[in-house]
């Protein structure tokens, strides 16, 4: 019997494709670091979405880990060299969410230029605050799209739909049938909105810091669905107040949940609009991750 531990929640569907296969011995429940560190000896193919930390430490003491599953996209949360070092593989679902990613980017965007939440706040706090509440519109306004991967493209593709003018940052792409592709200084220099799609890297760690938004024009409007570690959020917030930035929407932050001094400050500006990491979050998108990964390692496995 192969040990397969799901250790966040997935999808209903999956995971009774998964437990219809008499070869596996599934448990699915969510342990934290220590208790997943006793298990972990014993497990073979190890499922998790975004919460799980899949450390060294946890990988090294998986002396018969052969997958780790991750069902999403973000690899952040794995230490990938150290799977690698010991041949596990690691299968995540790149696509399944975008749709839905897209569709919150675009959701957030509105939010942000038209105070949705804030008036939604106010409203039920019995404030009328109409005459504060002026946004602005997306039609003709310029979107700088920062990482044009899957969902750079799905967001671009809907933007579009609104009249917006599309450029796109994103040193591996050259070429693109909707935005027009320009170095980072241009987009910075011309962008009404930004929006970021980029993985979280060595190299995208805090891409958005204090010198790269003192090069933005005054009165954007940052939009971050990506991972919170690429803005520096002390910038963030400091643009904010000052109002450089217009508005943030942000459903992920680098400390998640956002509890800490920084990300409460943060949160308490009225500019802001937040979302608790909810991109990938909706009936379909988990549908399809959950689907694409059993498929994947059912396959690995030759089941
Ligand atoms: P993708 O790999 O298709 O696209 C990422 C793009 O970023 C690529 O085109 C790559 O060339 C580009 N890129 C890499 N480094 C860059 C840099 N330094 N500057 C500019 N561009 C750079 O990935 P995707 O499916 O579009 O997902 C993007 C990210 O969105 C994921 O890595 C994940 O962190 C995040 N995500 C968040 C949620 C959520 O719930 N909010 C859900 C899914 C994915």
């Amino acid at each position: 019997m192969i040990r397969v531990h799901i250790n966040d929640p997935l999808d209903q569907e999956a995971l009774s494709l998964l437990t219809s296969k008499p070869q596996l011995n599934v448990t699915s429940e969510h342990l934290d670091k220590s208790k997943l560190l006793e298990i972990i000896p014993e497990v073979e193919v190890l499922i998790v979405r975004s919460a799980t930390k899949v450390t060294r430490d946890i990988i090294e003491k998986g002396s018969k880990l052969k997958i780790i599953g991750r069902a999403g996209v973000g690899l952040d949360n794995i230490d990938v060299n150290a799977a690698k070092e010991r041949g596990i593989k690691v299968l995540n679902t790149p696509g399944a969410s975008a749709i839905s990613v897209a569709e919150l980017t675009i959701g957030l965007m509105i939010s942000a230029a038209r105070h949705i939440a804030r008036g939604t706040i106010d409203l039920k706090s019995g404030l009328w605050t109409k005459k504060e509440l002026e946004g602005v519109e997306l039609f003709g306004k310029t979107l700088g799209i920062i990482g044009l991967g899957t969902i750079g493209t799905e967001v671009a593709k809907r933007a579009a739909a609104f009249g917006m003018n599309i450029v796109a940052y994103d040193p591996y792409v050259t070429k693109h049938e909707i935005a027009k592709m320009v170095t980072l200084d241009e987009l910075l220099r011309t962008a009404d909105f930004i929006t970021l799609h980029v993985p979280l890297t060595e190299e995208t760690k805090h891409l958005i810091n204090k010198e790269v938004i003192e090069k933005m024009k005054d009165g954007v409007i940052i939009v971050n669905t990506s991972r919170g570690g690429v803005i520096d959020e002390e910038a963030l917030y400091q643009a904010l107040v000052s109002r450089k930035v217009y508005a943030a929407a942000l459903d992920v932050f680098e400390v998640e949940p956002p509890q800490d001094e920084l990300r409460k400050k943060l949160l308490s500006l009225p500019n802001i609009v937040a979302t608790p990491h909810i991109g990938a979050s909706t009936i379909e998108a988990q549908q399809r991750v959950g689907k694409e990964l059993v498929e994947r390692i059912l396959k690995e496995l030759s089941l």
